[in-house]
């Protein structure tokens, strides 16, 4: 196994976690209708559910918060998370919002009308169920190797630049009020996009005049990839790679719970004032004053530190090698990892790992469920709960392309002395699959299900 490249800096705050007996746990997860999201986290020992808003901010960025101008118009935070965003992803305009789907929910909202398309290489949940709300269409148009989990490949993340085009003729470009790709592709193993497929796909959505958004959660560590990946890239500063990626964007949506490295935030990144203007109006209904967004002062500010951090070579290379070794860790125990690792998780086929479980009993959900009675890890499944439905036409089942079980590490949280004992878990269960049963719905909501379905082992 390569070591990691060692964390960048020591521990100066600690939290304690607990750990609770597998008799505990069974009845824990009992009582949660065997679903995770609805298990307490004070139960969960090592909580690899999410990557988002679960990172450990810095003593600049705790420093930082203590200088939030809490004014409701033109506080000085603002201006700083301004001056950040425009210096780290060039866009002069900024709208902040209180996390990445407000600002998806707001961008949607304005551009775009019922039975219209988006396509994106693989729309993540929130950008999916934020179309399907308007009545609109999410559209997923990620190259075919990215369902290809075995295949080591260093840009599983791309656009199908001919099926994009290809679709935008099908359906008329009057029809596709934006476009949008994902970086890291994280609904496809957080996989990274290529710059020349951004500047590709940017080319074609403006061919047609459609505009071009990025989502752009982890740009950093999508831009860490191009710089390790693409020869043209290697001496090319983190910085330099992600002015580029989003100089050929018209605007983002952005997470900041991602890799702005703080615990809650999100903004819209813009060139043109007369949008931002546009979606101010709605932003100023549901967010707050364009100079807020949801947010306080403080968490501006936050963000504003987040951002530099967030693009640190250091740190870059040492999240990389930290999510790679725990691929390796769970490859030695048995399970089937999607290749090659992503930069804020791991991704393990359930499919193929339990191959006894068909799609339609969750395989992803069963893992998931059978780690966390095993020893207290959550993880979370990526897969036909998250994404399957029921065909709206013939009423049959669609699952999702594959059953992925998704070990997401927070940023700057877990040693690696955490991350091998996932691996000791993962390769004391991996000892008897056969016993772990799929899982059926009892319960589910009409959208965004996996939150708050409830299921029975089967
Ligand atoms: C997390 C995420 C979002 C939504 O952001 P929230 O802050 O959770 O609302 C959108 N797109 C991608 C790719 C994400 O990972």
């Amino acid at each position: 196994m390569t070591v990691p490249f060692l964390e960048p800096f020591r521990i100066k705050v600690v939290e304690p976690i607990k750990m609770t007996t597998k008799a505990e746990r069974v009845a824990i997860l009992k009582s949660a209708h065997n679903n995770l999201f609805k298990v307490p986290a004070e139960d969960v020992f090592i909580d690899l559910l999410t990557d988002s808003g679960t990172n450990a901010m810095s003593d600049r960025q705790w420093s930082a918060m203590m200088l939030g101008d809490e004014s409701y118009a033109g506080a000085k935070s603002f201006l700083k998370f301004e001056k950040a965003v425009a210096d780290i992803l060039g866009f002069p305009h900024v709208l902040p919002t209180h996390q990445g789907r407000a600002a998806e929910g707001m961008l949607f909202g304005t551009l775009v009308k019922p039975g219209q398309y988006v396509p994106n290489n693989r729309h993540f949940d929130t950008t999916q169920a934020n179309i399907a709300e308007i009545g609109a269409y999410p559209v997923d148009l990620v190259v075919p190797e990215a369902e290809d989990s075995a295949i080591d490949l260093p840009f599983k993340g791309n656009m199908d630049l001919e099926r994009l085009e290809a679709f935008i003729n099908e359906v008329g470009a009057e029809n596709i009020p934006m476009g949008m790709i994902t970086i890291t592709n994280n609904s496809a193993a957080g996989q990274p996009v290529s710059m020349g497929n951004i500047r590709q796909t940017g080319e074609i959505y403006h061919k047609y005049g459609i505009p071009f958004f990025i989502d752009a959660c982890r740009f950093a560590e999508n831009a860490w990839f191009i710089k390790q990946r693409d020869q043209d890239y290697a001496k090319k500063s983190i910085h330099e790679i992600v002015r580029e990626m989003f100089s050929y964007a018209d605007g983002c949506t952005m997470s900041a719970k991602k890799d702005a490295i703080v615990n809650i935030g999100g903004f819209i990144g813009l060139r043109d004032e007369e949008l931002k203007l546009r979606i101010a109006q709605k932003l100023i209904i549901h967010e707050g004053f364009i100079t807020y967004g949801g947010l306080a002062g403080r968490d501006l500010e936050a963000v504003a530190q987040g951002l530099y951090e967030g693009i640190d070579p250091d740190y870059l290379n040492y999240r990389e090698s930290h999510t790679r070794y725990l691929g390796e860790v769970l490859e030695a125990a048995g399970m089937a990892v999607y290749k090659p690792t992503g930069g804020h998780a791991v991704y393990v086929d359930a499919g193929v790992t339990l191959p006894h479980i068909p799609p339609s009993q969750f395989p992803g959900a069963a893992l998931a469920n059978a780690l966390y009675i095993e020893g207290g890890v959550r993880t979370v499944e990526i897969g036909s709960l998250m994404f399957g439905h029921d065909d709206p036409d013939t009423g049959e089942p669609v699952y999702a392309p594959n059953e992925l079980l998704r070990f997401a590490i927070p940023r700057r949280v877990y040693t690696r002395s955490h991350l091998d004992y996932v691996g000791k878990v993962a390769k004391e269960l991996m000892k008897n699959t056969d016993s772990i049963r799929g899982l059926k719905i009892t319960w589910q909501p009409e959208l965004l299900r996996h939150f708050l379905a409830e299921l029975e082992w089967v």
